[in-house]
């Protein structure tokens, strides 16, 4: 039950099973009560139509017993009671059956003995009433009415009848309950579904539009304010009003960086003109030249590092425009190519570089791409230990109805990236070991493939990396050949 859809379906199912039950209970009780009440009152008024018939036979006719033994009702005075639909029995004041009419004879023996017990049980004079006949089976309410006016021979009489003779019994009741209640539970779960995936509805639009602004590029985005004014109305309000504040805050972020990383260009250029400049000039102590010489390279990382900051802030704020041109693909790849191979030789390794026979043109930004191409490589080589291969390749997409684009491969078989870092290597300032100086035999600060990553989804393609931890990388650049169109507003 993990949505909120889930929950109020079961909780509604569960509170419409409890009303439902409670409300069957009472009305089964309820019917049960007014069902026997009304047997009663039938049973009492049959019995009230026995007593005054048996007290008018008995004004005409003196006597109502024939003499015989057992004594009997005489058949004249019983034969009106053949009409009632109920079972009746007349009893003597002594409690013994005087008559039974012709119901009460169908029936088994066990239930008549039962029967013809009831005065005995509740002597006529004081038993007058109606109860349930205790013990036995069929269940039997009984209407027991003395009998004063009908001579000395008669006491009393019984009409009785199976509580399930009543029209719509309470059993039929509990039936139809449970046929019922089963198949209305489904009914108002189902409906109870769809009602609460109508209400949910607007919230499942509003997650899926704030899921839309996954990073700080996407602030700018706003979700739809539904125009009820109830609560989902004023979340989308709150959640644009909080997207407003993030993005200015991420814009004044950008703001600074790109400032900052500005205002340092200037000065660092200086320093560098003057650190060159005391490093041809003659006279200067060898241990001062060496000093210096540390410090050009400290600070030409500096300046690469302010670079590329600038760069990405740029991107980040939209001011870094492709200058778009149509290229031959191969010539950009081989001039790296060459830059690679010089690269290679100097740490030890081989290096290939593979273009097809015939031109490769795409839209590109040439120097962005070549900044692209320069990353991967001075990668590979970086992470690629002495007698290891670096290779460059262009590739046309080789699927028909795909063929349109191209690919550029940086591989190399170097030390490989773990597949936990995988995810993380084209984040900014990621390293895969932080721990390593920046200074130290791989220098770097982590921003390369984060240029790089930008460079090729502005000019409209994606980069993808395979890797296996000691047996190399391989870095898949995909342009299509249509360029970017400029795409660069947004990194
Ligand atoms: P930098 O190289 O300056 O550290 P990058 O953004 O270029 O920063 O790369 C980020 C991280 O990705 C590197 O620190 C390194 O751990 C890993 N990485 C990049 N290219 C390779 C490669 N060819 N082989 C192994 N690891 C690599």
């Amino acid at each position: 039950m993990r949505t909120i859809r889930g929950r109020l379906t079961f909780w509604y199912t569960v509170a419409l099973t409890a009303t439902v039950l409670v409300f069957g209970t009472a009305l089964y009780l309820e019917r049960r009560q007014s069902s026997v009440r009304e047997l009663d009152q039938r049973l009492a008024l049959e019995a009230d139509f026995a007593r005054r018939w048996l007290n008018e036979s008995f004004n005409v006719l003196t006597t109502l017993v024939r003499p015989n033994d057992p004594q009997e009702l005489q058949q004249g005075v019983a034969a009106n009671f053949e009409g009632v639909r109920d079972l009746l029995l007349v009893f003597d004041r002594q409690g013994k059956t005087l008559y039974i009419n012709d119901p009460v004879r169908q029936l088994n023996f066990a239930a008549i003995e039962r029967l013809a017990a009831i005065p005995g049980a509740a002597p006529a004079r004081a038993g007058e009433g109606t109860a349930t006949l205790a013990g036995g089976e069929p269940p039997m309410r009984y209407a027991l009415l003395p009998v004063d006016g009908a001579g000395p021979e008669v006491g009393a009489v019984v009409v009785a009848a199976r509580l399930s003779a009543v029209a719509f019994g309470p059993a039929d009741l509990l039936q139809s309950m449970v046929l019922v209640v089963p198949l209305i539970l489904v009914a108002s779960g189902v409906l109870g579904w769809f009602l609460a995936g109508r209400a949910m509805r607007p919230v499942d639009q509003l997650m899926d539009e704030v899921q839309e602004v996954t990073d700080g590029r996407s602030l700018h985005r706003r979700v739809l304010v539904p125009t009820s004014g109830d609560e989902l109305a004023r979340l989308a309000v709150t959640l644009n009003e909080m997207f407003s504040r993030l993005e200015q805050s991420f814009s004044q972020l950008r703001r600074f960086t790109a400032d900052a990383s500005h205002e340092l260009k200037t000065p660092l250029t200086v320093l560098r003109t003057g650190i060159e400049r005391s490093l041809v000039h003659p006279g200067t102590p060898p241990e001062v030249l060496e000093s210096l010489d540390t410090t050009l390279e400290q600070l030409n990382q500096l300046n690469e590092l302010v670079d590329s900051l600038l760069t990405l802030a740029r991107a980040d704020e939209g001011r870094a425009p492709l200058a778009l041109e149509v290229a031959d693909l191969r010539a950009l790849v081989v001039d790296v190519g060459e830059t690679a191979e010089m690269l290679a030789e100097q740490h030890g390794l081989e290096s290939r570089v593979v273009v097809p026979g015939h031109p490769v043109e795409v839209r590109v930004d040439a120097h962005r791409m070549q900044q692209l191409l320069l990353n991967l490589v001075t990668n590979a080589v970086k992470y690629t230990p002495a007698g290891g291969s670096v290779e460059l390749l262009l590739e046309e997409e080789p699927e028909a109805g795909e063929g349109d684009g191209v690919r550029l491969i940086v591989r190399d078989s170097g030390i490989g990236i773990a597949a936990v870092d995988v995810p993380h290597i084209f984040d900014r300032f990621w390293r895969a070991d932080p721990a390593r100086s920046r200074t130290g035999d791989r220098p770097g600060v982590g921003l390369g493939l984060a240029i790089t990553k930008w460079i090729a989804e502005a000019h409209g393609g994606s980069i993808a990396v395979r890797s296996r931890p000691g047996r190399g990388s391989s870095f898949t650049v995909t342009l299509p050949r249509a360029g970017g169109g400029g795409v660069a507003d947004r990194g």
